[in-house]
């Protein structure tokens, strides 16, 4: 490692050391040995350079051309070392190790082996200074081949004991894949360091193995080596889906370190995230704001996300203020974020003004704004739009072709779908994935065309997934297909056997035909085979925090009013004529527990509390984890009507905007 001198300090020394040059008529070896020491700028550093070469009593010092060449390497001047090095007429090993450092820290790895090389042909002994410098030579340049030999010489000279060898060993074969031979080489080292398991760590991470990242960190935590920052950084790029052991594990380590630095901030944030718990990472992306440390790109790429995973748009519009205020714009990926942000909490009108306001677009940016607009069931606009993006000379990519194909389903735009579809695989040639034949079956289904898209699916040249029976089976719930239903059903068990929600729409589809005896089997085969239905949970954002809801949930600070509130609503929509479907003659099984006739769905819960608490007139937004049931559905229309409030929800797949009575999915979700 170079020297890691301030630039301010090196400024403030190089002017001095400047004009204490031109006052020394002759340059004596302690005066110019601390001058170099100081790492002077190039300029002081030449003219310094240049006094020694005329300097006959200095020009063979060693100790002061090695001085000289970690100088020139520090300004970023390895041809100049290079330069002073072949002057040298006497080399050692310490004149050879400054010219491998001064290669390797200015990424001139080729050059750094090749004066290893030379320095071996010379029988020069190479010592335990050389080798952890020509190790990381290898590290940087994936030089596998050369990074074995050095392994070989190495362990010849016993010199594998060391620490520093060790540790670079390590990396070297981590960063190379050899993740067999990094882990041999660790469990043979005599003694290591936070180092050592860092660089483990970083060898697992940077070949995405999370998991196995995470369980050197529990062996390291057990043996005594407490994971620290670095640690953490070395995780940051593999973070992914884990379990909950793992990210409660994450959590202590988190809690448990120093937390001035934004590094462990943004791992934890990201484990959240990509583990799905959203309301955790924003908590927690708070409570950084609170504790004053400054976000960076990396932070924002994973709490935007969040954001639009709990519709939380209010904090998610104060980051793109903090975007705005600190100039990090323009950045492609960055924008994209918040385009997708604003989009998935339902802001159309941002998320417009966004993507318009960006100086590039790329298919990204594109695609995240037609999805959202698919999912408001605002098809045509995405089509429009999808037409704009291909007269811009964009090349649409297969995740483009999902997003049109899906709204146009969602709008019903059978037609447009279907050419659309062929467009992909003539025009484009690209061969449809799972997702597209799901959006086709979507399509086909929620068009009314039951026996289409069962033949689509019979001619698939793979196996239909669980979304594609899924897009089936509850096509005909709204169709009322048994036959057909039945088949999807049954290939929907075999696929997700613990999937309470097919079990439901199955009985959906009985129940509609009336043949209560069915519904009744396939509520004891769900009881025999012990699954739960899924609670349901709703969110809404109120002043920067998320406030969550459960079916019949009296946990919030505010449950009697909301109870209360909720009893004179449901008044005022019985004379608009609701008649409640718990009531009703038709025992409509949904995915939330209707047993209990006293439970009330979370989003009627979340509504109301949004009510209470905004001004007349604020557009309410509700997220909830599974399908809005038929109940809530025709209740969130009532609400909005008499209320007067734009009513947004935000079910598993698509957006209901509810206003004055009626809502943007025509009733058909
Ligand atoms: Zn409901
Ligand atoms: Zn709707």
């Amino acid at each position: 490692m170079t020297s890691t001198a301030s630039p301010l300090r090196l400024c403030r020394y190089s002017s001095t050391a400047n004009s204490y040059i031109q006052t020394l008529r002759k340059l004596d070896e302690v005066s110019s040995s601390c001058i170099l020491d100081g790492l002077p700028d190039i300029k002081t550093l030449k003219k310094l350079h240049s006094k020694i070469i005329f300097d006959p009593c200095q020009c063979n010092n060693t100790s002061l051309a090695i001085k000289l060449m970690r100088a020139y390497a520090a300004c970023g001047q390895p041809n100049v070392t290079r330069k002073v090095f072949d002057k040298i007429p006497e080399r050692n090993v310490a004149v050879y190790n400054v010219m491998i450092r001064s290669y390797m820290n200015n990424k001139f790895y080729k050059d750094a082996i090749f004066v290893y090389k030379d320095m071996c042909r010379r029988d020069v002994s190479p010592d335990n200074y050389t080798f952890p410098c020509v190790l990381k030579t290898c590290f940087g340049s994936d030089n596998l081949r050369v990074g074995l030999q050095l392994h070989c010489v190495v362990g010849k000279r016993g010199l594998d004991a060391d620490l520093f060898i060790g540790n670079c060993l390590v990396a070297m074969y981590g960063k190379c894949g050899c993740l067999v031979e990094a882990r041999q080489v660790l469990n043979e080292m005599p003694k290591r360091d936070v180092i050592s398991w860092n660089s483990m760590v970083v060898g697992y991470a940077q070949n995405g193995r999370f998991d196995d990242a995470l369980e050197v960190c529990k062996e390291m935590n057990v043996l005594g080596h407490k994971p620290n920052a670095g640690t953490m950084a070395s995780l940051l790029p593999a973070v992914s889906n884990t379990s909950v052991e793992n990210v409660l594990f994450v959590r202590d380590i988190f809690m448990n370190m120093d937390k001035k630095d934004l590094v462990p901030w943004n791992v934890m944030i990201a484990v959240y995230v990509k583990n799905s718990m959203p309301n955790e990472a924003v908590d927690l992306y708070l409570q950084m704001e609170t504790c004053g440390i400054e976000p960076d790109v990396i932070t924002f790429a994973s709490i935007l996300p969040a954001c639009g995973d709990l519709s939380a748009a209010s904090i998610g519009r104060r980051i793109h203020e903090y975007v705005e205020r600190k100039g990090l714009s323009p950045n492609l990926s960055l924008e994209n974020a918040l385009v997708d942000m604003y989009a998935r909490c339902g802001c159309l009108t941002e998320a417009r003004k966004m993507f318009e306001g960006m100086k590039f677009r790329d298919v990204v940016s594109w695609t995240s704004l037609i999805s959202a607009y698919g999912k408001s069931g605002q098809g045509r606009d995405g089509v429009a739009l999808f037409s704009q993006m291909l007269e811009s000379g964009l090349q649409p990519d297969s995740i483009a072709f999902v997003s049109i194909l899906s709204a146009c389903s969602h709008a019903g735009l059978l037609l447009e779908g279907e050419y659309y579809y062929k467009l992909m695989i003539d025009e484009y040639k690209i061969v449809p994935r799972l997702e597209h034949y799901a959006c086709m079956v979507d399509l086909k289904g929620r068009a009314g065309c039951i026996n289409e898209a069962f033949d689509f699916i019979k001619q698939m040249p793979v196996e239909a997934n669980e979304r594609i029976w899924g897009a089936l089976l509850g096509a005909c719930r709204v169709y009322n297909d048994m036959d057909i239903g039945l088949v999807a059903a049954d290939s929907l068990f075999e696929l997700a056997p613990k999937q309470s929600g097919y079990y439901v729409l199955l009985s959906n589809i009985y129940a509609k035909a009336g043949k209560w005896k069915d519904v009744t089997t396939v509520r004891s085969i769900m009881k025999e085979k012990g699954i739960k239905k899924m609670p349901g949970v709703s969110n809404v954002e109120l002043n920067n925090t998320v406030h969550t809801f459960l079916a019949g949930d009296t946990s919030h600070p505010q449950s009697k009013e909301i109870y209360e509130e909720l009893d004179i609503l449901i008044g005022k929509m019985k004379e608009e004529g609701y008649v409640p479907e718990i009531d009703s003659a038709l025992h409509d099984v949904e995915e939330e527990d209707k047993e209990n006739h006293l439970v009330v769905h979370s989003e009627k819960l979340a509504i109301v509390f949004a009510i209470m608490n905004t001004s007349h007139g604020t557009p309410i937004k509700i997220t909830k984890n599974l399908r809005v049931c038929g109940d809530c559905h025709i209740a969130a229309k009532l609400i909005s009507k008499i209320t007067q409030r734009l009513i947004v929800v935000r079910d598993t797949n698509r957006y209901h905007h509810f206003q004055n009575g009626v809502c943007s999915c025509s009733d058909y979700w």
